[in-house]
């Protein structure tokens, strides 16, 4: 995505993010530069949360750090630019094969037309010398026509091969650009876009569909006593669970941080609270051990909220009242699931 800003507000943005890079003695290299002016914009809440998260984490910026960051937070722009070129590649292949198609056409044309002169030359031969020729010409042409249609052959074979590998990398960029790095589950652009497909979709076949949002609890402590590292390892074994816990059609995502979705859909309450139910308890029951060491981290526990899509509401409704169901188990006492109907009681009280 390109973004413009006024030559004023461009020049705000890039003192302040020079003045961040000198703060957490950032190397000042294009790339650098492009993560922290995205930060000073506030362009993009998520690379906000991650930088804030190294810098609350006291996290030094190193070469790989600053790689990283870059690498997960621009590689969106990436992926839509090499998208964009494969694209174009391919749409330069199917050109390049095209005028093949021209050319043999042309070619066939040609030879028809020789193909008809020689047979009537045929016809019309007086004598045996010139029925010679028109036959040696029509010989000579046809082994033209052969030639050239081998060589076409293999043009084609050719770029037929291009176009195969450009549409195979083309399906893994894609694939990368909605996937979240950490975790392989799907990344929050990929969940807004399954999200409003799976609400169409209940929409035009009357099926329920649920949405269940997932934070860990106390992972903040958790961090703070064993290091981000083995907090990743923890948001990695989170996905897992989710990715293994979705079946028939559920599709598990990285909402944010360490907030965890599950789009449900041909799902009603009973079956979304029992998912939510084999999740929660199925984190709970594993202890985190460092392999390396055996050292052990204690286990960690996730609490869940629910809500249920009503036909024609906005995507935003259903993801709030999940949210604030998730906040209900929250107050609750986490590691609980509780759904909007809790909500509901509470609001009738
Ligand atoms: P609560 O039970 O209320 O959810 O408490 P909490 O500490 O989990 O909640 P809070 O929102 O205060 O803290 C979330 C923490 O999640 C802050 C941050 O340290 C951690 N976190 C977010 N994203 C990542 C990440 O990508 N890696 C690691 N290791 N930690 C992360
Ligand atoms: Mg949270
Ligand atoms: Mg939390």
């Amino acid at each position: 995505m390109e973004h413009v800003d006024g030559p004023a507000q461009a020049k705000e943005y890039a003192e302040t993010a020079l003045e961040h890079m000198r703060q957490h003695e950032v190397p000042t290299t294009p790339v650098n530069f492009e993560v922290w002016y995205t930060y000073a914009s506030g362009r993009d809440s998520e690379l906000n949360e991650a930088l804030d998260l190294l810098v609350s984490n006291n996290q030094p910026f190193t070469k790989d750090q600053n790689q990283a960051v870059a690498q997960q937070y621009l590689n969106v722009s990436d992926a839509a630019n090499t998208v964009q070129e494969t694209s174009q590649k391919i749409a330069e292949s199917v050109n390049t094969v095209l005028g093949f198609m021209n050319e043999a056409s042309d070619g066939a044309t040609t030879y028809g037309e020789s193909l008809e002169s020689n047979l009537g030359a045929m016809a019309n031969a007086e004598n045996l010398e010139s029925l010679r020729r028109a036959v040696e010409t029509l010989v000579s042409d046809t082994k033209g026509m052969a030639t050239q249609n081998a060589l076409l052959k293999g043009r084609l074979e050719t770029s037929s091969n291009e176009i195969n590998s450009l549409r195979n990398h083309l399906e893994s960029v894609q694939k990368e650009a909605m996937t979240d790095g950490l975790t392989g589950i799907a990344n929050r652009k990929s969940f807004d876009t399954s999200l409003r497909q799976e609400a169409a979709e209940a929409m035009e076949s009357g099926s329920e569909l649920c949405l269940l949002l997932g934070d860990i609890d106390h992972f903040k402590k958790f961090n703070d006593n064993y290091g981000h590292q083995v907090g990743d390892q923890v948001l990695k074994l989170v996905g897992m669970i989710l990715r293994d816990s979705s079946k028939d059609g559920a599709i598990a995502a990285r909402y944010g941080g360490e907030e965890f979705a599950i789009i449900a859909p041909k799902s009603g309450m009973v079956s979304a609270e029992s998912l939510a139910e084999t999740v929660r308890t199925t984190v709970a029951s594993k202890r985190i051990r460092k392999r390396s060491t055996g050292e052990d981290f204690g286990n960690i526990t996730m609490s869940i909220g629910i809500s249920l899509f009503k036909p024609g509401e906005p995507i935003a409704d259903l993801i709030q009242r999940a949210d604030e169901s998730l906040y209900f188990a929250k107050n609750a006492g986490r590691n609980r699931v509780a759904t909007e109907r809790e909500l509901e009681a509470v609001a009738s009280e």
